[in-house]
């Protein structure tokens, strides 16, 4: 079924002529947010391996799980292009010459034709982003979540709202296009909060979103909070809705990287939902379908 909204693997096909296929790697960084810099704590929902990596095997080099991922991804999907995506913790969290070494690692074989980096908006600066901006279709993913402040504080962020924004406008000034991630159904937001964090992300002219429901992983700050004083988690229908709405006010030309994903069972306390991608993805198409709706159409300048 055709979709109504602009997901990541058209936006491949546009610009590529051709599949690509995403390599997991772990480069090996850890996050100021939980080594002291910033916090212990870190964010509260995130566990001890950094809310969630796939990675082909961080005991291998980067050249190394870069080959083992071609060679897997070549052999399962007949796979000819790639996008090497460093995922776990804060992978702009070292000085630029081992950043350099770690990206160079990443992009030297010319099949490997785009470089992904997930950090926090507030460890990058001029240097790091100036040096990602020089690699193949480079990509930065910022955790924001929230565009609330309160929230930021209460999830224990180490970042505000201004932040974000701030590394966004210095990211996109150098052509390094921008994913945000948000997680819907924190305890203290209502919808409406909800629907403020995806309209400061249209406002921004953000490239590319991905969308996370607050999840309860084992061994995570949140787990303890939860099992000490349990709060309302959206059910699934509730948070397709409201996924809804926000595709509804984002622009037509948002790139959706994500609004369900997999690989959490092992993890997951709560919702237990939050793994039934396909089940989610469904329920979306059939919403938007029902409202004769599509990405963008409520979106204003
Ligand atoms: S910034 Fe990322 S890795 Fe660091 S504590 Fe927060 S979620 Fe975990």
């Amino acid at each position: 079924m055709e979709k109504r909204y602009y997901p990541f693997s058209s936006y491949l096909k546009e610009t590529f002529g051709k599949k690509v296929y995403k390599i997991t790697l772990d480069g090996g960084f850890y996050c100021p947010n939980r080594d002291g810099t910033i916090s212990r704590g870190g964010c509260i929902f995130c566990d001890a391996v950094g809310s969630y990596s796939r990675c082909i095997d961080k005991a291998l080099s980067i050249e190394n799980q870069i080959k083992a991922g071609i060679e897997k991804l070549s052999a399962q999907f007949k796979a000819q292009a790639y996008m090497a995506y460093f995922q776990s913790f804060t992978n702009t969290y070292a000085d630029i010459a081992t950043l350099k070494k770690v990206y160079d690692a990443a992009t030297s074989d010319d099949r490997v034709v785009s470089l992904s980096i997930g950090t926090r908006p507030d460890c990058v600066d001029n240097d790091k982003l100036d040096l990602i901006s020089s690699y193949p279709h480079p990509w930065i993913e910022y955790g924001l979540q929230s565009a609330h402040d309160e929230t930021l504080k209460l999830i224990n962020r180490g970042h505000d709202y201004k932040c974000f924004e701030k590394a966004v406008i210095e990211t996109k000034k150098r052509g390094i296009k921008v994913c945000a991630h948000i997680i819907l159904g924190f305890p203290n937001e209502n919808k409406s909060m909800m629907m403020e964090t995806a309209k400061k992300l249209a406002d921004l002219n953000i490239d590319s979103i991905k969308v996370h429901m607050l999840t309860i992983l084992n061994d995570s700050p949140l787990m303890k909070l939860y099992q000490e004083k349990p709060f309302y988690l959206l059910t699934v229908e509730q948070y397709c809705e409201i996924v809804c709405d926000i595709l509804e006010i984002l622009p037509k030309n948002c790139i959706i990287q994500r609004i369900a994903g997999t690989g959490y069972s092992e993890t997951t306390l709560e919702p237990k939902w939050v793994n039934r991608r396909f089940e989610i993805l469904n329920n979306i198409d059939k919403i938007l379908l029902q409202r004769n709706s599509f990405q963008g159409k409520n979106f204003k300048f």
